[in-house]
């Protein structure tokens, strides 16, 4: 065996890298990338951030912009409430999203772990910043674990843990906002404790929950304990575009030294993308579930080729089939098709909710109900409507007979209007002349106005004589 395939073997994965040999921990101290796709990033992620904590108090008409209250069913997008009745909604939209997830996954990898997971984010450039700000250097970071407790060390703990303890309480109550709307969550914090001890628990438990995870679990979410991270294994294949070592240019690896000529691939061994890596994975070991595509070791490695004089591109993103024949395949005709359909998916759901609307209604005769036939020589049915008003403002509406002759006689209200963020209740009687009713069953249509504006139409069946 030559030298190089010697180091390679000795160097090869042969247990989870979050794992020593002993079974113990293996605590990760990702050093800080430098590059290009780091600084995108970072841009990114300042932007994700600002998002994330701006949103909830974003109102537009009153309404919250975007609000997920799971507690009671009410859910808020592009300041539009949505109703259980809008569960079509919700399940293609679901159905949407893990189409979308799997296409993703097998067109692009584990690029939105990288790149747009909260987890990533909020570890890489939040929780890791803080760390490095007070602890230092990854090395100075590891002495200072491994050493005695001093004052020192002391101080530098508890203001770390005191900084991570704090944000992760932004954070949980900025989560919570999302769930239960600024208002509510600034009303547990100011109104007195005893009116909101279930909330306050709940706003305690995500704090705790945020911390632990932070402070403590960190990579382990990514590498074992997300359920997305551990379905991509069976999502990839051989085209899939992905963060990978062009083996092909690198092998064999081989330390550089001067004043010698090179006898080795491009790969100097100097293990710099291993140390930025933040789930400490060697990437050189080929395409591993641990990897979330956050591109660090793309950006060290390309600070090395460029001292090198070598072009940049070892580590890269790059389908299997692309290192393996070594033809620049990029994104092919099935990556490019899975993005005119997600594109699609996308567009229909946006369709979907531009177009949905304000107010639902719901009209059937009422059961058991027979018609009636009027003095003034009407035939006459009774019905009852269901009327979903899905805005956060009382609507005045009217109801009226469409396309035929006719009326709508509301039992009891004359004037409808229609209570917010409610199901409204109405009776009503539908007297059509007997000479327009022309057979049993009748197909009729009733129009629902806003303000001599209509907003709906709704179709339903008037029941007549039997006629010869
Ligand atoms: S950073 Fe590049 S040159 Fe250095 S070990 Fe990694 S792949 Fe090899
Ligand atoms: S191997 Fe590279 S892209 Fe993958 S997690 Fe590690 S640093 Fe990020």
């Amino acid at each position: 065996m030559k030298e190089s395939d010697l180091v390679q073997a000795k160097t090869y994965r042969d247990r989870v890298s979050t794992v020593t040999e002993k079974g113990n921990r293996n605590w990760v101290y990702a050093q800080k990338p430098e590059g290009s796709f780091y600084s995108i990033r970072e841009k990114l992620a300042w932007l994700y951030l600002a998002v994330f904590f701006i949103l909830p108090f974003i109102k537009v008409n009153d309404m919250p912009f975007f609000m997920v209250n799971v507690v009671e069913g009410k859910f808020i997008l592009f300041s539009k409430i949505f109703w259980p009745q809008d569960f079509f909604i919700f399940a293609i939209g679901m159905i949407t999203f893990i189409i979308f997830i799997a296409l993703f996954t097998v067109a692009y990898g584990r690029l939105f772990c990288g790149w747009a997971c909260p987890q990533t984010i909020f570890m890489e450039f939040v929780f890791r910043r803080i760390e490095w700000l007070i602890e230092g250097s990854p090395t100075q970071q590891k002495k200072l674990n491994e050493s005695e407790w001093t004052t020192e060390k002391i101080i530098k703990k508890v203001s770390k843990h005191l900084l991570f303890f704090t944000f992760s309480f932004l954070i949980a109550n900025t989560f919570l906002s999302y769930i239960l709307g600024v208002d509510r969550v600034w009303a547990i914090i100011n109104e007195p404790i005893s009116q909101h001890i279930g909330l306050l628990l709940g706003m305690l438990f995500f704090t705790v929950m945020f911390y632990g995870v932070f402070a403590f679990v960190r990579d382990l979410v990514c590498t074992t304990i997300c359920p997305y991270g551990r379905l991509q294994s069976v999502m990839l294949d051989k085209d899939t575009m992905q963060i990978s070592y062009d083996y092909q240019r690198g092998e064999p690896r081989g330390k550089m030294t001067k004043n010698q000529e090179r006898a080795f691939g491009d790969c100097i061994d100097c293990k710099k993308c291993v140390h930025v890596c933040p789930t400490n994975i060697d990437i050189r070991n080929g395409i591993q579930m641990e990897c979330v595509g956050c591109t660090a070791c793309v950006d060290a490695c390309n600070n090395v080729m460029q001292k090198l004089n070598l072009p940049p591109g070892l580590i890269r993103y790059a389908s299997e089939n692309e290192i393996h024949t070594g033809q620049k395949t990029g994104f092919n005709t099935r990556t490019k098709a899975y993005t005119v359909l997600l594109s699609l998916l996308f567009l229909f759901m946006l369709g979907l909710l531009i177009t949905r609307k304000p107010v639902d209604t719901y009209i059937a005769r009422v059961k058991g109900q027979l018609f009636q036939e009027t003095e003034d020589n009407k035939i006459s049915n009774l019905f009852e409507a269901k009327i979903i008003n899905k805005t956060n403002k009382d609507i005045p509406v009217d109801l009226k007979l469409e396309g035929i002759d006719g009326t709508v006689r509301l039992v009891g209200n004359q004037h409808v209007v229609l209570k917010k963020e409610a199901v409204n209740d109405l009776t009503f009687f539908v007297d059509i002349p007997k000479a327009n009713v022309i057979s049993r069953s009748n197909n009729i249509a009733i129009g629902v106005y806003k303000e001599g504006e209509k907003i709906q139409t709704v179709k339903t069946k008037f029941l007549g004589p039997f006629k010869n």
